[in-house]
């Protein structure tokens, strides 16, 4: 059933709607445009805006003059006046970015994902999180929170994980309501892919797409789905649970759902690096340094790909057949026009790769001859993750939800 509106709240809806509009509108906005944008008397916007100028969320830029009529002001985004602290937990590394108002990433920083107790934990990404916020020159009361993008499945309503693959020792990690009350900030936590997929709709290449998917190709391999404008987060906030279909045949074992030849262990950069050992590639590198850094490997292994190495171009076209054939079939149930593609194992081999799952998924395309589907490399690069973080935080507090007008 329908709930209703809790009026008081209206204000403040208007209020994001329009600071939405500012915000989308780079080259600055005017009075009387967004009247007509928003559908809001002018009076409304008047009111609305003189609000925003006071908070000093948005400045009177310029005065133009455009035919007869009085002059308009343009009114542009005060791009720093809020931020947000994106946090993206992966294995073996913890990002940690700023992002503005603007979607610009102002500071970022890496450092090795924290391991021990849940107050271990919460004290090194405290710590993490205070050296970055000191980093830059913004002013603390400008910040509006801290956004966690952490693998699934995760527990969003008590603000932990659950069991993170290859993540043994975050299994149960309480982190919502324990890392608010050290920095004292609010904080959110979100499926990783969830928040990238935010991310590319709201500073990325997603941008005025209505219908896409995200696909994440890094540690592990999940993807973010926008159905009619609206980030898809599911039941629990764990949509996108994509990894484990079965794509292969080649009869290797995945160790978190132990079936044969599921995504994620098929595009494992282990596997990989030795599919193209076996493939008779010389990396030139010892197994100790591959071991060391597998990201180096595997750009060698797309390089040599892309030289025309035999045994590379295998492997890199398995990589593209087996995404392809996944990511066709979710983009026929879903009958989406565009892809973006992310994260670290990608960007190692996405120069080769990318035109191969494009051919991919158009085969796979059951809805093929309707429309062609579009492939893209993510626009917001490795930190894509912490940048959805950040989003996420900022998304929630300013923009626009008729759920916030719902009686709660
Ligand atoms: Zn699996």
């Amino acid at each position: 059933m329908q709930r209703g509106s809790n009026l008081e709240r209206l204000g403040d809806y208007n209020q994001a709607v329009i600071l939405e509009g500012i915000r989308l509108a780079p080259e600055g906005i005017s009075r009387v445009e967004l009247a007509e944008e928003t559908k809001l008397s002018p009076q409304t916007v008047s009111n609305v805006v003189r609000r925003l100028l006071d908070d000093g969320m948005v400045r009177e830029d310029r005065t133009i003059i455009n035919g007869p009529g009085k002059p308009r002001t343009v009114l542009q985004l005060e791009n720093n006046r809020l931020l947000g602290v994106g946090i993206h937990l992966d294995p073996g590394v913890m990002t940690l970015v700023v992002v503005n108002l603007a979607g610009e990433k102002v500071a970022e920083l890496s450092r090795p994902l924290p391991s021990g107790s849940q107050n271990e934990i919460i004290r090194e990404i405290t710590d993490a999180v205070n050296v970055l916020i000191r980093s830059n020159r913004h002013k603390r009361a400008n910040y509006v929170g801290v956004g966690i993008a952490a693998p699934g499945p995760i527990d969003v309503a008590n603000g932990r994980l659950i069991n993170p693959p290859l993540l043994d020792e975050w299994k149960n990690i309480e982190l919502v309501t324990p890392l608010s009350k050290s920095l004292r900030m609010p904080v959110t936590l979100s499926k990783d892919t969830v928040a990238m997929t935010i991310a590319e709709q709201w500073i990325g290449g997603g941008q005025g797409h209505n219908n896409f998917v995200f696909a994440y190709v890094g540690s592990g391999v999940g993807v973010g789905m926008v159905i009619d404008g609206q980030v898809v987060h599911g039941v629990s906030g764990n949509a996108g649970e994509f990894g484990h279909f079965v794509v292969g045949e080649t009869g290797i074992e995945c160790k978190v759902c132990g079936r044969e030849d599921c995504v994620a262990s098929t595009l494992n950069p282990k596997y990989l690096l030795q599919q193209a050992h076996e493939a008779g590639v010389d990396f030139g590198m010892t197994e100790a340094e591959i071991e060391a850094d597998p990201s180096a490997a595997l750009g060698l292994m797309a390089t040599k790909a892309r030289d025309g190495d035999k045994g590379a171009s295998q492997v890199v076209l398995m990589v593209a057949q087996r995404l392809g054939a996944a990511i066709g079939t979710l983009v026929s149930i879903l009958d989406l026009d565009t892809v973006f593609v992310g994260g670290h194992t990608w960007n190692d081999v996405s120069e080769l790769a990318l035109d191969l799952v494009s051919d991919v998924i158009n085969r796979n395309h059951l809805g093929a001859g309707s429309h062609s589907v579009t492939v893209r490399n993510t626009a917001l690069g490795t930190s894509v993750g912490a940048m959805g973080g950040a989003c996420v935080i900022l998304d929630s507090h300013i923009s626009p939800r008729a759920s916030s007008l719902l009686l709660r």
